[in-house]
């Protein structure tokens, strides 16, 4: 097994027309590939500096081009656009893919930070996950004959530490039970998982399964902001004259908006719905603070995993057999110091994180 920490990627985006609307002020600023500074805005001597392993500005300095990309204005300028995260992050995975490692790519950031952005995109600017699914498929067909391949993607949403699949034909779909088996550990019982053939084929289940998570949440009075996506691409490569398979499981997630949620009202029910959502969020903090508290050689008797469904599912790439990515997403704006800083320190702490990655392989005789 190979021993790797958690890899963290920070991302900046553009003021919204919002932000630009009131005047807001940049307090953000990333001086080279893995520095990122933040800057107190109520005391602008007290200046921050974290190091990642990639500091992604895509803040300002880029043009749109004919096709509505967004791309750096000037060559020497350091904008990061979705091909550019694409490339460290997401062909990463798809190379881990190959060699039959798992991988998990997770999104942290408050909402309107920029997670669904990178990971799935809007329009011709497409984010991580159809790259990811598209150069699969693009590789697959530059392949040689003597073997197989097998893609299966699943798509669903955590809300309320409810598990419901977006792949459904149904417009509110049914709850699911999460389940433990011995070998395979926590899964979802009846979530579909689709066998794909083509990337147009996944493109089509994405944006069914996109439309469904706005629809569940609007009928359920929500925003799509407090849940968790959970897309899992499964990926087998049958060698037929060895005989050997490799196997690779991908989590990709975009997650619920890391913001303190504010109390609105005395209603119970929203409260409690308030109480619920970030139960997962919370425990994910929880779970990976004692993993990097292990990473730094303190004794830790219990990993909190069975605490809340997200981790549950997540288990296996957290500490575990996987290698992990996290992308914080943060805004660049004066008002959003406070939220921003708890992104980047929840990023510090996903650092510390270890995991043991073993490639999925196995012969059949
Ligand atoms: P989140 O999923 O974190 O709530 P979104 O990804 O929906 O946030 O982003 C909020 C808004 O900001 C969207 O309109 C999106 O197009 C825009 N945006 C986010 N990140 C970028 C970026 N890197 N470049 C350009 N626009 C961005
Ligand atoms: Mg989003």
């Amino acid at each position: 097994p190979s021993v790797d920490s958690v890899k963290v990627a920070v991302r900046v985006r553009p003021f919204s027309q919002r932000e630009k609307n009131s005047g807001s002020k940049c307090v953000i600023s990333m001086n080279s590939r893995t520095t990122t500074t933040i800057q107190d805005p109520k005391n602008p001597e007290h200046v921050k500096t974290f190091t990642f392993d990639l500091a992604y500005w895509s803040h300002s300095g880029f043009q749109k081009d004919k096709y509505g990309v967004l791309v750096a204005a000037d060559p020497s300028n350091n904008f990061a656009g979705q091909r550019d995260v694409f490339h460290d992050l997401g062909r990463g995975i798809l190379d881990n893919a190959w060699e039959g490692y798992n991988a998990t790519l997770l999104a942290y950031g408050q909402t309107g930070s920029g997670k669904s952005y990178s990971m799935i995109g809007f329009g011709a600017n497409k984010g991580i996950i159809p790259n990811v699914c598209e150069e699969l498929f693009q590789a697959i067909e530059n392949q040689e004959r003597n073997q197989e391949y097998q893609v299966a993607f699943s798509m669903l949403e955590i809300y309320n530490e409810q598990v419901r699949d977006l792949l459904s034909r149904n417009k509110k779909p049914a709850v699911l039970k999460v389940r433990e088996d011995p070998q395979l550990g926590f899964y979802v019982d009846g979530l579909k998982s689709v066998p794909c053939s083509s990337y147009a084929q996944i493109e089509r289940l994405m944006e069914q399964g996109t439309k469904i998570r706005t629809t569940a949440s609007t009928n359920m009075n929500a925003s799509s902001s407090r849940s968790h996506m959970v897309i899992t691409i499964q990926f087998k490569q049958v060698f037929l004259d060895g005989d050997l398979t490799k196997q690779s499981t991908i989590n990709l997630v975009d997650l619920a908006g890391s913001e303190r949620q504010k109390s609105s009202g005395s209603e119970g029910d929203r409260l409690w719905e308030g109480s619920r959502v970030n139960l997962s969020l919370t425990n994910l903090g929880n779970v990976i603070s004692t993993l990097a508290d292990a990473a730094m050689g303190n004794k830790v008797l219990h990993v909190p995993y069975r605490d809340s469904v997200l981790t549950k599912l997540l288990q296996s790439s957290l500490g575990g057999n996987s290698r992990t990515t996290l992308i914080a997403a943060i805004s660049p704006a004066d008002i959003c110091y406070e939220e921003t800083l708890s992104t980047l320190r929840y990023a510090e702490r996903a650092k510390k994180i270890r995991n043991k990655a073993v490639a999925n392989t196995w012969k059949l005789t």
